[in-house]
């Protein structure tokens, strides 16, 4: 039985096409997009590849990923969607993916981190900080939290700081966020010469990319290129996650110790060993 209007049998021409709520995403989408060849969902993906243009197969493709994931949302998670909601979805979706194809901003990205060490964290150079970033997404709390670390030349830890806020967002909402926090940060601090990483890569694209998006995801991104650019020797690059551990065991940490401030004195012990085990 379909579960998001609970009358009819979930098929995937159903789920995707014709069930009350599909259907009203298809007519906002595109008024004219026909159903008319509908006897199956293959016919139909068929049949628009045929008569549409490459771009509006795309969207229309996304479209069909947005109500298949907020039919999961109503089933996992109890979630109601709108339409307005799925194809706004389907849209940013689309645009992020495609950013995260550019293959010139790829490149660069992995130039950056050539050779076997970038597996790892890597001490900053003297006289520079290097503070590392990760957002967790606490589901089942509808919350999210973010640590920040930053650690000196020597790898020792100059303090590190979390967050825990109440509210849902898409990951790569509170990655930016924690990547604007981080940037407020060395603002109040006063410091130069700071390195910041993240292993969200779509943030660190848009951060370096002119396009201008008008999601939340898109003034945040704005917030932290007006930040950088009034910041001195400050950049944002783009590690993998297994270079960012210590980020990520104190940003899972941030609901037992919302806006805390960690320093070497009051720092735990599985983090202190996961430290000093980067120095
Ligand atoms: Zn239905």
């Amino acid at each position: 039985m379909c579960h998001v209007c609970n009358n009819h049998v979930e098929t995937t021409t159903h789920a995707l096409l014709t069930c009350d709520f599909a259907s009203s995403c298809w007519s906002s989408f595109e008024a004219s997009f026909s159903m008319a060849t509908l006897s199956s969902f293959g016919n139909w993906f068929e049949y628009m590849q045929q008569t549409f243009d490459v771009e509006q197969v795309c969207r229309a493709t996304m479209v069909c990923w947005a109500v298949w994931k907020a039919r999961n949302e109503t089933v996992w998670e109890k979630k109601t969607s709108s339409v307005e909601e799925v194809i706004t979805s389907a849209s940013v979706t689309l645009n992020h993916w495609r950013k995260a194809q550019d293959k010139t901003t790829l490149l660069s990205l992995s130039l950056e981190n050539n050779g076997a060490r970038s597996e790892f964290w890597i001490k900053p150079g003297t006289n520079q900080i290097k503070i590392n970033v990760d957002a967790t997404l606490f589901q089942q709390e509808s919350s999210y939290g973010f640590g920040l670390v930053a650690r000196d030349s020597s790898g020792r830890l100059i303090e590190a700081k979390t967050c825990y806020q109440g509210g849902v967002f898409p990951d790569e909402v509170v990655e930016a966020m924690g990547i604007k926090e981080a940037l407020s940060w060395i603002k109040s601090k006063n410091w130069h010469n700071v390195e910041i990483e993240t292993d969200s890569m779509l943030s660190v694209q848009s951060i370096r990319s002119n396009q201008i998006m008008s999601s939340i995801f898109g003034l945040l991104i704005q917030d932290c290129q007006i930040l950088l650019s009034s910041l001195h020797n400050v950049h944002v690059r783009f590690i993998r996650r297994s270079a960012n551990r210590v980020a990520h065991v104190v940003a899972r940490h941030s609901r037992f110790l919302s806006g805390c401030s960690i320093f070497e004195h009051n720092v735990w012990t599985d983090l202190q060993s996961l430290l000093y085990s980067e120095c």
